[in-house]
């Protein structure tokens, strides 16, 4: 059980990382509008280091801030922040190809309008349609289906917004210092009685597996130049990538399907994570740039060949990949993914 209350920083309570002030801005459903869009865009070129990282919970983090007032000021002028208190729990990932903004407005509201809901944990997360129901979302919404820590125990809704409000209240009552659902002795059973479900036997999961998305433009490791895309509303997906209205200039974006960028991701690293052991991205960059290696571990040096050997770099991997500069392994996409993680003489492979 956890010993300490989560750290997830906000967009007005910043994390102090090595490079700066990071804020984490709320993106529910991933929608925002060319103006919202470009209130970003431009408070990450003034404000901080002119860069949008883009997260696997689809949401927006900003680098390099001296402080989080002017930020804060200006997202809730165009309408990002609209509670402070319940900013860091605003987490609700969509499936971006399908119409849904509206029922995650509405789950949003109703969320940020209940006062005991302010102190769920920041990594307190519900889905919306099924390709993202296998992102480990305490509560998840596929149909008439309420998903409670990723499984279907048999409830059926027919008012989302109220099923995930009341089981995020008998969340919050079970937790204790838990911070997922899945963490809580006995969490879905007792949420699933509640539902009037007394079967405890699991019916068919409604879980789809989660595969990189290589039909949206991609963002380069998650991290986009803030210059880009100005005028432009967006979609952003937990796969680090955008949907974006046709013909759109995505320069500076990865749009070819055989790309092998697509599916590979990284944590911050050094210089910006101070607990890093390498520069991370450098080195998923020079890997991505030499074709002709077959394995990251013989490029860095490590001299043991994965036993899968199935991983090379100039092709799509079969699963995501990500690279962490430390074992906290920060931005770990949800799912089957292979891993490799920074360990001071090169990097260890996690699958
Ligand atoms: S995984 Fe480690 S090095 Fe990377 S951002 Fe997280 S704490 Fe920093």
């Amino acid at each position: 059980m956890r010993s300490h209350p989560d750290a997830c920083p906000g967009a007005v309570e910043l994390h102090q990382a090595a490079d700066g002030g990071l804020a984490r801005i709320r993106v529910p459903g991933g929608t925002l509008s060319a103006a919202q869009w470009d209130v970003v865009r431009l408070a990450a070129l003034e404000l901080g280091s002119g860069s949008l990282e883009l997260t696997s919970r689809a949401n927006l983090q900003i680098r390099g801030l001296a402080d989080g007032l002017e930020l804060g000021a200006r997202l809730r002028a165009a309408g990002l922040l609209p509670s402070d208190t319940h900013e860091r729990i605003r987490n609700i990932i969509a499936a971006p190809l399908e119409p849904n903004q509206p029922l995650v407005d509405a789950l949003d509201a109703a969320l940020c309008a209940d006062p005991a809901l302010a102190s769920l944990p920041g990594r307190f997360l519900v889905t919306v349609g099924s390709s993202v129901s296998g992102l480990g979302g305490d509560f998840g919404r596929v149909d008439d289906v309420l998903l409670l820590a990723g499984t279907d125990t048999g409830v059926r809704v027919h008012d989302p917004v109220d099923a995930v409000v009341t089981a995020a209240r008998l969340f919050q009552e079970l937790r204790g210092s838990a911070w997922r659902l899945s963490e809580v002795d006995d969490g879905v059973r007792k949420i699933t009685e509640h539902f009037g479900t007394t079967d405890a036997a699991r019916i068919t999961p409604a879980v789809t597996p989660v595969a990189p998305s290589p039909t949206t433009p991609g963002v380069p490791l998650g991290r986009l130049d803030a210059q880009l895309l100005p005028g432009v509303p967006v979609r952003l997906t937990p796969w680090r990538s955008l949907v974006v209205p046709a013909g759109t200039d995505v320069s500076g974006l990865i749009t070819d399907p055989a790309s092998p960028w697509h599916g590979v991701s990284a944590c911050t690293g050094r210089p910006g994570c101070a607990k890093s052991l390498s520069d991370v991205r450098a080195d998923v960059q020079e890997w991505l740039a030499r074709p002709e290696l077959s394995d990251p571990l013989e490029m860095i040096g490590m001299g043991t060949r994965s036993p899968q050997g199935a991983l090379q770099s100039g092709s799509i991997p079969q699963r995501p990949v990500h690279w962490s500069g430390c074992s906290r392994r920060c931005g770990r996409p949800a799912g089957d993914v292979i891993e490799f993680v920074a360990t001071g003489d090169g990097y260890e492979e996690i699958r």
